[in-house]
């Protein structure tokens, strides 16, 4: 089971390597109808929605991730228009600040509970998570060289164990192969070498995340 601090490690990690991969923004990236810049778009969207979060879990009031999807949405698509610097510029600022707020929570502020943008309600201690996840998964996602066997694997193994959960195990076949391929089988993203476990291809699954 993950710890706090290891997962914090794991979004520092996730932004360090995000931005090593940030390159030829308007190039297409691995997921559809994007390009590199929508997706540091959406990291940077993402850190301020998560610091809406913090926000929540360290004063109590009521501060949702987006206004609404179509907020979320334009956000993205403005954000993906902008020059490049400007673009890594708000990256940088949004990683930063989302993780000085963490690094000011107490452990009461760790353990209150805040509501996701898909309605789910977790403690806080839950957000370095669904930040790791994001930043490590994106940097793959940009398309410039990092692969998920490049990811720590602790952290794919809590991801595979995430998405089943997430999938529901009965929704998902079991496979075989390269740990860290049948992580980006799970996640719905390219790999190579999952089987099935009578030996086919395994068929993709819907994308996650
Ligand atoms: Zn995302």
């Amino acid at each position: 089971m993950r710890t706090l601090e290891e997962t914090l490690a794991w979004v520092a990690e996730g932004t360090a390597l995000c931005r090593r991969a940030m390159a030829g923004l308007d190039e297409t990236s691995l997921l559809p109808g994007w390009t590199r810049g929508h997706v540091v778009a959406h990291l940077a969207g993402n850190a301020e929605a998560l610091g809406n979060l913090v926000r929540w879990a360290r004063t109590g009031e009521r501060t949702p991730m987006y206004g609404s999807p179509a907020e979320r949405d334009t956000a993205i698509e403005a954000g993906a228009r902008l020059p490049a610097d400007r673009l890594a510029t708000w990256f940088d600022e949004s990683a930063r600040a989302l993780a000085d707020a963490m690094a000011h929570l107490t452990a009461d502020q760790w353990r209150s509970e805040v509501t996701t943008a898909q309605g789910r309600t977790v403690p806080a201690v839950e957000i370095p998570w669904l930040r790791a996840r994001e930043v490590l998964v994106h940097a793959v996602d940009l398309g410039t060289g990092v692969r998920f066997a490049d990811l720590p694997e602790p952290f794919l193994a809590e991801l595979r164990a995430d998405i089943l959960a997430r999938r529901g195990p009965a929704n998902v076949p079991g496979v075989h192969g390269d740990p860290a391929e049948v992580t980006a089988y799970l996640a719905g993203r390219p790999h190579t070498g999952v089987t099935t476990t009578d030996g086919a291809v395994a068929e993709p699954l819907p994308p996650w995340l």
